[in-house]
């Protein structure tokens, strides 16, 4: 198949590699020349463990290439997968679709022979119904399905995800439309990776529901982990004790500073405005935006709290910026938030990030960056891991000790065990686990 990918982010170039690797011809477009060049100079631009060798491999091999002219691309392809941004727009927090419905535009400018149009970009429902119809504006005469295909794959693990699939989502009614996605994903289906079928408002809004729940199930264990601080039991030992109940599952059930990312704040906001404009509020997501939201300045409370009841003054270390690890995003991440509210408690902080520095300089001001673990305890009053990277999973203890003002650590990824902690003469506290002070 010969394949055009547009938007060449974390979800279109890990696409585009990995159905150049599958054998298809790909051509991945983007309109920022930035990355372009890079790109075409074989430098990924982005973070993504495995994603430069099989970029290279592939680029190499002749089946994927960059480019900025769309119109080419599209006149040559079977396929043309819309893979742009659809950030929450400024004001209202619906799904800002400029980004796809200027794609749209161009493809159907361009538009050569029998095309299957699919959006792989997260959006809401209805709009295959409008590409459909700027396309058609466009060019009235063309040969074209709009397609559903949402992405399920989640950053750091990106292109796993991509080739080992639970499932793969195909909205369509057009017969031809169904032949050509099972022939671009028949290497995965061959694999047992079940390709789903259902109308195109249903893989739209299967998306935006699977995003919305697992949002909701990361909310509910918070709220028992906060439970469990008050009544004195253990979060990790509750999920467990639940997760081994099929019917619930044992993951997503990690309690922490609330979910951040590219995808879950903007998807349940999304969602939340198209339920209250159909008339059908979800109030349960409604609600779980609001405890998400409310959970990052409350974690540097709990920072405030486990330093004696005030930060003025003092340095606090941060251990992570990404909203997770093996990522360089710092999209929504729970760190810029509250990295916020203990500088406005009157803290100076000094943070470090194994891969998320250079994207974290562009969005955080006023913080010092150091260059390890030790570097920000050096000095530090509380250092506070943030973020799970593998890099704070085994610290030297003795060593932090040694370099802090203050020996405190408040860890919001329960990675350590207390006793071990607290055994090295650190105070330690978790979330939805004992303090040990
Ligand atoms: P991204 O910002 O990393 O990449 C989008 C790219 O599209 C950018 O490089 C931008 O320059 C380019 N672009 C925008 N308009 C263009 C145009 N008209 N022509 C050519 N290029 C254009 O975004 P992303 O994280 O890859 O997300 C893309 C979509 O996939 C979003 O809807 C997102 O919700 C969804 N999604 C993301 C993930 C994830 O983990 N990041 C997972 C599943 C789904």
């Amino acid at each position: 198949m010969r394949i055009t990918m547009i938007g060449a982010g974390y979800v279109g170039l890990v696409s585009g590699a990995c159905f150049a690797d599958f054998g298809h011809q790909v051509c991945c477009i983007d309109r920022d020349p930035e990355k372009l060049a890079m790109l075409k100079g074989g430098k990924i631009p982005i973070y993504e463990p495995g994603l430069e060798e099989l970029v290279t491999t592939n680029a190499l091999q002749g089946r994927l290439r960059f480019d900025d002219n769309l119109a080419d691309a599209v006149s040559q392809s079977d396929v043309v997968f819309i893979a742009v941004g659809t950030p929450s727009r400024r004001g209202d927090g619906f799904a800002d679709l400029s980004f796809v419905y200027d794609a749209a535009a161009e493809v159907g400018r361009a538009l050569k022979g029998f095309t299957v149009v699919v959006t792989k970009s997260t959006v809401p429902v209805g709009t295959g119904d409008e590409v459909e119809r700027i396309i058609r504006e466009q060019n009235p005469a063309a040969d074209f399905a709009v397609v559903s295909n949402p992405e399920f794959l989640r950053e750091g693990s990106a292109i796993d995800d991509f080739k080992r699939p639970d499932r793969i989502i195909v909205g369509t009614d057009a017969t031809g439309a169904k032949a050509v996605m099972g022939e671009v994903y028949r290497p995965l289906s061959l694999n047992a990776a079940p390709i789903f079928y259902t109308s195109r408002r249903t893989a739209e809004l299967t998306k935006y529901a699977g995003n919305a729940f697992l949002a909701m199930k990361i909310t509910f264990i918070n709220e028992i982990a906060d439970l469990c601080e008050r009544l004195g039991a253990d979060v990790q030992d509750v999920a467990r004790g639940i997760g081994m109940d099929n019917r619930i599952g044992a993951k997503f059930l990690h309690a922490g500073p609330g979910y951040g990312g590219s995808c879950f704040p903007k998807d349940t906001l999304a969602l939340v405005k198209t339920a209250q404009d159909a008339a059908s509020p979800i109030r349960l997501i409604e609600t779980t935006v609001s405890i998400n939201d409310q959970r990052k300045r409350a974690m540097a409370r709990k920072v405030v709290d486990a330093c004696g009841g005030s930060v003025r003054g003092k340095t606090i270390g941060v251990l992570g910026l990404t909203f997770k690890p093996n990522t360089d995003d710092m999209r929504d991440a729970p760190s810029l938030a509250i990295i916020q509210a203990l500088k406005d408690a009157g803290a100076s902080i000094k943070a470090y990030d194994p891969v998320g520095m250079e994207q974290a300089r562009k969005l955080i001001e006023g913080i010092e960056f150091g260059d390890s673990a030790y570097a920000v305890a050096d000095g530090s009053h509380a250092i506070v891991i943030v973020t799970e990277w593998n890099a704070f999973r085994s610290l030297d203890l003795k060593r932090l000790r040694a370099l802090m003002a203050m020996p405190v650590m408040v860890d919001l990824r329960n990675v350590y065990r207390g006793e071990d902690v607290v055994k090295e003469g650190i105070a330690y506290s978790s979330v939805g686990r004992e303090r040990h002070l």
